[in-house]
């Protein structure tokens, strides 16, 4: 049984765990300097004896030295943002866990973790931990690694629901076997996953207990040496009204920057407080209509759109108008002066040059400090499929079934919600329209698709693959009559 609800003797178990798993040629003695006034004032700074470096060389900030009886310590100077400190939680023991985080993550404090879930994984995880009892349950979530420049984003792939009766529960703890876990290990090691354990909280305490920091410590590195890994993996609390936080294993005070949910609800729990919005006179219509917090919410959000003719073009114009962070605009080609027409902002100098590129100039000429990256590569790009994992929200603006099918997996996989937009007129071939339609598909990660919503057939799908990959053998599979429609 992992002890979450046994809290060890004080100091000297903490010292013991910090020194089971030294980093590479690491802490010996960790040493505390305790400030006048403790225990409720902040305890902000490390000593190593032997000083430490970077395997790497690189230099490791806010260093100084200071003499302690006698002997030059390196001191490490580490404010703790103001609400990582909880000064009827953190002691000497829970400080001592964070020299131990700090000496492995400390000098990569750039790196940001985020956490994805979709609706359906986000419905079973509250009906489990929430059964209605009022007692506290647990699962463990196996989650992609999506390796970004500067952390990772990981992405619920699978569940592990422990079952109430194989734990020992109550409103403030709960004990489990790590038998459960054992069973999954292979397929986490398999899959290279990173293991997110959940629990709950349904007294609504929101922040992580006492008992939770020596729960975890411990947990992860178990599960560390069992995987013989050194990734990180995460824990996160669900309180009653739904809502999740969390942080990484590695060092169990860095929270996950954000925490999504792409389901019926986009939902999003910054780690961080929403910027007071900029009441510039741009933004202030939006502020009345939609109240500061969306727009604020707004301006954290990179959203990806695929596809920059004419209906993308337009979708750029009002999400950027609406005052988005951040967009990644994807399309290979360039204008032509048959786009002119419904390309909104092109202009006829603009024929030749990338869409992308002519509507990132656009989008920030607009003022509302937009950050747009423009990918000139078309959806099978290796580039565009990492840009495109990176952001909370995707636009598809496609006319093709293959660009919308490999879009729509794409979601999936990046566990990112794909609102998928269609715009169709039939000319009658006499100067009138048949038909005008337009079509908007909302497509949830694991939910149903849009092949299986009939947008388009496979049939189709593979005869713009050949097409695309293979013109010669299309043309020969067209004339010798091969079904092609
Ligand atoms: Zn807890």
């Amino acid at each position: 049984m992992l002890p979450h609800t046994t809290y060890p003797p004080v100091v000297t178990s903490a010292i013991q765990f910090a020194l089971k798993t030294p980093p590479q040629g690491s802490i010996e003695s960790p040493q505390l300097r305790i400030p006048p006034g403790y225990s409720d004032v902040q305890i902000d700074m490390v000593y190593f004896l032997p000083h430490l470096s970077r395997a790497d060389a690189k230099q490791i900030n806010g260093l100084s030295d200071t003499v302690i009886d006698g002997q030059n310590f390196q001191q490490w100077s580490r404010h703790r943002p103001a609400d990582q400190w909880r000064p009827d939680i953190d002691n000497i023991e829970t400080h001592l866990l964070y020299c131990h985080s700090l000496s492995r993550r400390g000098v990569e404090q750039e790196m940001s973790y985020s956490l994805k879930i979709s609706g359906r994984h986000y419905e079973s995880l509250r009906s489990h931990l929430f059964p209605g009892d009022g007692l506290e349950a647990i699962a463990f979530a196996l989650c992609g690694r999506n390796r970004t420049d500067d952390g990772q984003i990981l992405t619920v792939h699978k569940l592990v629901l422990i079952p109430h009766d194989q734990c020992e529960r109550t409103p403030e703890s709960v004990t489990w076997r790590t038998v459960a876990l054992a069973a999954i290990l292979d397929d986490v090691r398999r899959g290279g996953f990173a293991l997110v354990k959940f629990h709950s909280h349904p007294t609504g305490y929101e922040q992580f207990s006492r008992m939770d920091d020596i729960s975890d410590a411990e947990c992860f590195a178990a599960i560390s040496s069992w995987l013989d890994d050194d990734e990180p993996h995460g824990s996160a609390v669900m309180l009653p009204d739904g809502r999740i936080f969390g942080r990484v294993s590695e060092n169990l005070w860095e929270a996950f920057s954000v925490i999504s949910v792409a389901g019926d609800e986009l939902l999003f729990w910054h780690s961080t407080p929403d910027e007071p919005v900029d009441r510039s006179e741009q933004l202030e219509a939006q502020i009345q209509l939609f109240g500061s917090g969306t727009v604020s919410r707004l301006r954290r959000l990179t959203v990806g759109v695929v596809g920059c003719s004419g209906t993308g073009s337009f979708v750029i114009e009002l999400l950027a108008r609406l005052g988005i962070g951040a967009m990644v605009l994807v399309d290979s080609d360039k204008i032509e002066g048959r786009n002119l027409n419904r390309i909104v902002n092109s202009r006829r100098d603009d024929i030749g040059d990338y869409k992308v590129d002519v509507l990132k100039r656009e989008v920030e000429s607009f003022g509302l400090a937009t950050v747009v990256e423009a990918v000139a590569r078309n959806l099978y790009d290796w580039e565009s499929v990492i840009e495109i994992s990176r952001c909370d929200v995707v636009f598809g603006c496609m006319d093709t079934a293959e660009g919308r099918h490999i879009l729509n997996k794409i979601g999936t996989y990046y566990v990112i919600p794909y609102f998928d937009l269609g715009v169709h007129l039939a000319a009658d071939g006499a100067g009138g329209i048949d038909e005008a339609s337009g079509v908007v598909h909302y497509l949830q990660p694991g939910g149903s698709t849009l092949l299986c919503r009939k947008a388009y057939t496979l049939n189709q799908v593979q005869i713009e693959g050949l097409y695309r990959t293979d013109p010669e053998q299309y043309k020969e599979r067209s004339s010798e009559g091969t079904s092609m429609v």
